[in-house]
């Protein structure tokens, strides 16, 4: 069985990370002798997480209550959360589904008086179209947040020179996981103080509970591996129980109470080494592979079967979701044929504001409905790929819609089979 995520970590990178949590050392040090594109630089601030980066930038922002934020309609539900603490109205911006990213319209018409923020996520691994977004921001003088904690691309991409902060996660099931943390990079020089100020009023993210972070996720990593993860299904479907709600349930991030007390916390030395040794040392032929997985499964299935994102570019596939009429068909054909897909439970479709319901995101709401993540990592051989899209294909008999109802417009597929991913200019 091929499961629906590998932990991208190595087993040296895990023991490395094992030995620091016992070696007393100041953290600030080990995160700037990185002394790479990331570790060091000014503009650049190492969290314990995004959500702990996105409250320090919310908090250091202080903007009017009420004041209203825009934020891609699809997105992890704790960024709500978020800014509704700080006393901030999330208002959802509708995706456009070819690049998985706010449609410019919806933007427009979400702009109030009130707009003091927009949030742009770039799902999937793909980095979608914020051009006309940071246009449209800067004529209503918005703060332009990028989220691309799915879009990590090693040193090819810091983030847009133009937005105003970007964020990138290394969370459990992230790309170059460090098993935690989160890194900002923020352009204005004054904010990034005042954020770093609150940040250092935090306790610090103790290096027991990283060890322990750690020895879960090393037991889950040989759990997940190919050669356990099928007697870990049968095992779990045997006892009757749902190994779905099992495995999401065990990757979340902060789960149960305390939300806030847990992600007001200083990284920890142990964490902001590894998370500098992976930024800096990221192996990129994992991203190449990775890539061209998605190219062979879009190649294959993008005329028939709606594929989300498939307009974004660059895209590394962190992910692959379809579409599907009838998505637990289309899971249960591929459990079958020894593919572990899911349809995910981590992202949501945010709501509108009680009093602006025409914000209510149609496509994000219709595309969570239908979607399936397709298992994708540089570990899963070419053949495997061009297996799952045969499943798919039978499976998926009735094609899924874009855009509101509208066919898939007949475009051939997005980026040639073969080669290497798109090099940043
Ligand atoms: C994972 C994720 C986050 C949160 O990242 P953490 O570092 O786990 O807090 C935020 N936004 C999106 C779109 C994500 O996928």
């Amino acid at each position: 069985m091929w499961v629906r995520k590998r932990l991208d970590i190595s087993w040296r990178d895990l023991l490395f990370a094992v030995t620091q949590c016992g070696w007393p050392g100041n953290s600030l040090s080990s995160w700037q002798k990185g002394g790479g594109a990331w570790c060091g630089a000014d503009d650049v601030l190492p969290c314990l997480s995004v959500r702990s980066g996105f409250d320090l930038l919310l908090g250091a922002l202080d903007f009017p209550p009420k004041s209203e934020l825009l934020v891609s309609a699809l997105t992890i539900p704790d960024m709500v959360r978020i800014a509704e603490d700080h006393g901030l109205v999330a208002v959802p911006v509708d995706l456009d589904l070819d690049t998985a990213g706010p449609s410019v319209e919806s933007m427009r018409r979400a702009i109030t008086p009130a707009t003091r923020a927009v949030v742009v996520a770039h799902l999937f691994g793909g980095r979608t179209r914020i051009e006309p977004i940071l246009d449209l921001a800067r004529q209503h003088r918005l703060l332009v947040v990028e989220d691309c904690a799915q879009a990590f691309h090693g040193a090819r991409y810091r983030g847009h020179p133009q937005a105003d902060v970007s964020m990138f996660s290394f969370g459990s099931i992230k790309t170059a996981t460090a098993l935690g943390g989160g890194v900002l990079r923020v352009r204005d020089a004054e904010l990034l103080r005042r954020m770093r100020d609150r940040q250092a009023a935090w306790p610090v993210q103790g290096r027991w509970n990283y060890l322990r972070r750690l020895l879960k996720y090393a037991l889950l990593k040989v759990l997940s591996s190919r050669a356990c993860f099928g007697l870990v299904v049968r095992t779990w479907a045997a006892l009757g129980r749902d190994y779905d709600r099992l495995v999401n349930g065990s990757v979340r991030g902060f789960p149960g109470p305390d939300f806030f007390a847990r992600i007001r916390r200083q990284p920890s030395a142990p964490l902001l080494t590894l998370l500098a040794r992976r930024l800096e040392g990221y192996d990129e032929g994992r991203l190449s592979r990775r890539t061209s997985n998605g190219e062979v499964l879009a190649s294959l299935l993008g005329e028939t079967v709606a594929c989300l994102g498939l307009a974004m570019n660059p895209h590394n596939y962190w992910v692959f979701p379809i579409l599907a009429e009838e998505p637990e068909r289309v899971i249960a054909g591929l459990r079958r044929a020894g593919f572990d897909a899911t349809q995910g439970q981590s992202m949501c479709a945010v709501a509108p504001p009680p009093d602006r319901p025409e914000q209510a995101p149609r496509n994000a709401a219709n595309a969570l409905a239908k979607i399936v993540y397709l298992p994708n990592y540089p570990e899963l051989p070419e053949r495997a790929a061009r297996k799952m899209a045969e499943v798919v294909l039978r499976t998926a008999e009735k094609p899924a819609f874009l855009n509101n109802g509208s066919p898939r417009a007949p475009q051939a597929p997005a980026r040639p089979v073969s080669g290497s991913p798109a090099v940043e200019g």
